[in-house]
């Protein structure tokens, strides 16, 4: 017999976003079935994933990961490798899931969209840089994105009350909210002390550490600028920023007669993972209810752009085009893992950034090659910095 549930490839299955992906699919077994996963380095936590859900196809990173999760598996279950490999897991099943981290996460994005499946995005990175391959080819019949990051999420929610013109032109912005990060406050004489601990605690939400410290910088409400600018086709002068350090309103949009939408919940990330699993359906969840029984606040104050240069630089990104904001994600996630590594102080983050910036020159993203061509020369420069 045929299963009527939708199937399901969760891609980066391990981390964060993976990780409670799995825990919505757990609460929904009639209504979605796990075809296919994949992970990085962490694979005794892969193989009990597809022990758990009797997953058929595993994507992993390297032949000798291949050889260590068969040992794992035993034969009845396929193992893919690298690139490929995820390309091959992102055709298949209805719903694609890019939890992978980073620019590593492109050709799930690219290959799901070509097969015309739903892709729920959580991997900002890939739209952000690849956003022209992305616009031809979600345009392939059957291809949708549905935004996992919660923002975007919010947004995608307030415009289902608009008509959906190209541009949005009964929208006059969007407004992205921030929690502000654990440096909410902090002067640029106090940020220049910052540590590797206090940029790790996230006020309101627990995340994988790239994303938490790209929260703490800024540097994560900066790309969603650009993300939202490439989800949306709505230009990045009308995309801002507010600062809502209760993390409650998810963002909003506003439109052309003063109306503004919301979409608030109480911050959980297996909200906009169910919305975008689930659509048209609401599925019935227990996630984010907002308790009113007890008092609730919820302030709003604009960014500090002086102390967080990164927002700048993300505008910045998006006026000059072209290859421009791969650039700037590029050396923002070789910044970041020499900061995790300790190899950086946290105020040096968005100065090599903003370094590497500096260098670009305008060049056009017409292919897969020239964008691959760009994010190695954005990380090379990057990297120029860090090792002078
Ligand atoms: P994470 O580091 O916790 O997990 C990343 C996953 O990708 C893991 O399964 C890891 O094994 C895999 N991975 C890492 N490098 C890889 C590589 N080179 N090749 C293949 N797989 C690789 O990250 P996360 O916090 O879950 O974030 C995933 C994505 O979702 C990021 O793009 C992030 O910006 C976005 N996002 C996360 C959150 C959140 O709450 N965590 C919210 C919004 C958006
Ligand atoms: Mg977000």
């Amino acid at each position: 017999m045929a299963s009527s549930r939708r199937s399901v490839a969760l891609l980066g299955a391990t981390g964060s976003i993976g990780t409670q992906t799995l825990d919505v699919l757990r609460h929904e077994p009639e209504r979605f079935e796990l075809c296919a996963l994949s992970g990085g380095e962490q694979l005794s936590e892969l193989a009990a994933i597809a022990r758990e859900f009797s997953v058929p196809r595993v994507g992993v990173i390297s032949e000798a990961h291949r050889a260590t999760l068969a040992d794992l598996l035993g034969p009845s279950v396929e193992i893919v490798v690298g690139d490929e490999g995820l390309r091959e897991l992102a055709s298949t099943c209805d719903v694609v899931v890019n939890a992978v981290l980073g620019f590593a996460g492109l050709p799930v994005t690219l290959a799901a969209l070509a097969a015309g499946k739903r892709l729920a995005l959580a991997n900002k990175e890939s739209l952000i840089a690849a956003a022209p391959l992305v616009e031809k080819v979600r345009r392939t019949p059957g291809a949708v994105i549905l935004p996992v990051d919660s923002e975007h999420c919010a947004i995608h929610q307030c415009l289902a009350s608009s008509p959906g013109e190209t541009g949005y032109p009964d929208v006059r912005r969007l407004l992205l909210t921030a929690s502000g990060g654990p440096f909410r406050g902090w002067s640029v004489e106090q940020l220049a002390g910052a540590t590797k601990r206090d940029a790790l605690q996230h006020p309101t939400w627990s995340m994988g550490a790239k994303i938490t410290i790209d929260s703490s910088t800024l540097m994560n409400k900066g790309l969603e600028v650009l993300e939202a600018s490439a989800l949306f086709g709505i230009d990045t002068p009308r995309v801002d920023i507010v600062v809502h350090p209760q993390s409650i309103v998810h963002s909003m949009v506003e439109y052309v007669d003063g109306s503004l939408l919301a979409q608030l919940s109480s911050p959980d990330m297996r909200l906009p993972i169910a919305y975008c699993l689930g659509l048209p359906v609401r599925l019935d969840h227990g996630y984010g209810p907002i308790d009113f029984t007890q008092r609730v606040e919820l302030t709003f104050e604009a960014p500090d752009r002086a102390a967080f240069p990164a927002i700048d630089l993300a505008y910045e990104a998006a006026r000059v085009g072209g290859a421009a904001p791969a650039w700037l994600s590029a050396a923002n996630e070789v910044a970041v893992a020499a900061f995790l590594k300790d190899e950086l102080r946290w105020c040096d983050i968005v100065a090599v950034v903003a370094g590497v910036m500096d260098s670009y020159v305008a060049n056009a993203l017409d292919s897969l090659e020239d964008l691959v061509e760009n994010d190695a020369t954005a990380r090379r420069l990057a990297h120029g910095i860090l090792l002078p």
